[in-house]
């Protein structure tokens, strides 16, 4: 009898704790603001577009980078859906290669990959998807003040920095020099001298 008791005080406690967490994930839930959320929803397809152009450009060129480039792009798509995960965000993303809900994207990815109609082309088109990430990386760490979300974004940040070397390098060794269109020369510079 006295078991039954301790036992049935233990499954009260576990009730409350549980309860508590549960409250804890609501208040962490409700401190994402909509902006916030809606810079995790463009994030989350911006980093598929990558993924899935470099994808398309692996399948016809043949050089690594794309194909290495594409796989780091399934990395920080991961981190996005783990962090939407966490805050009970849906993710509304296709699995299908080329296909977006975000009709910007869906717009992007089907000029982008009719434009890479070369290597040079298709190269210049990786550098300049990976500026468009550093731009909005940039202005959605600024906005937000969540940690959970600047460390988030901070790798996204760092991965983007590196492709966009990766790119420019590629295309500098083939005689192309690399014009910036989202970022400052003094910006991309920067970058690139790291
Ligand atoms: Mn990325
Ligand atoms: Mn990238």
């Amino acid at each position: 009898m006295k078991n039954t008791l301790i036992f049935k005080m233990g499954l009260a406690m576990m009730l409350v704790i549980t309860a508590f967490t549960g409250c804890a994930q609501n208040l962490n839930l409700s401190a994402l603001t909509r902006a916030e959320k809606e810079g995790l929803l463009l994030m989350r397809e911006e980093e598929k577009l990558a993924h899935d152009v470099y994808a398309f450009f692996a399948n016809k060129y043949n050089i690594p980078i794309f194909r290495n480039i594409a796989k780091s792009e399934v990395v920080h798509q991961n981190m996005v859906i783990d962090l939407m995960n966490r805050y009970e965000i849906e993710d509304p993303s296709f699995e299908e290669e080329g296909k977006f809900h975000n009709k910007e994207l869906q717009e992007l990815y089907d000029q982008l990959t009719a434009q890479g109609t070369t290597l040079i082309e298709a190269l210049k088109i990786g550098a300049y998807i990976e500026e468009l990430d550093i731009r909005d990386l940039k202005q959605l760490m600024q906005e937000t003040e969540n940690e959970d979300i600047l460390e988030t974004y901070e790798p996204l940040l760092r991965g983007s920095e590196n492709h966009l070397r990766a790119f420019v390098r590629n295309l500098t060794g083939r005689g192309v020099e690399y014009q910036p269109v989202f970022l400052s020369v003094e910006e991309i510079n920067a970058i690139l001298n790291k």
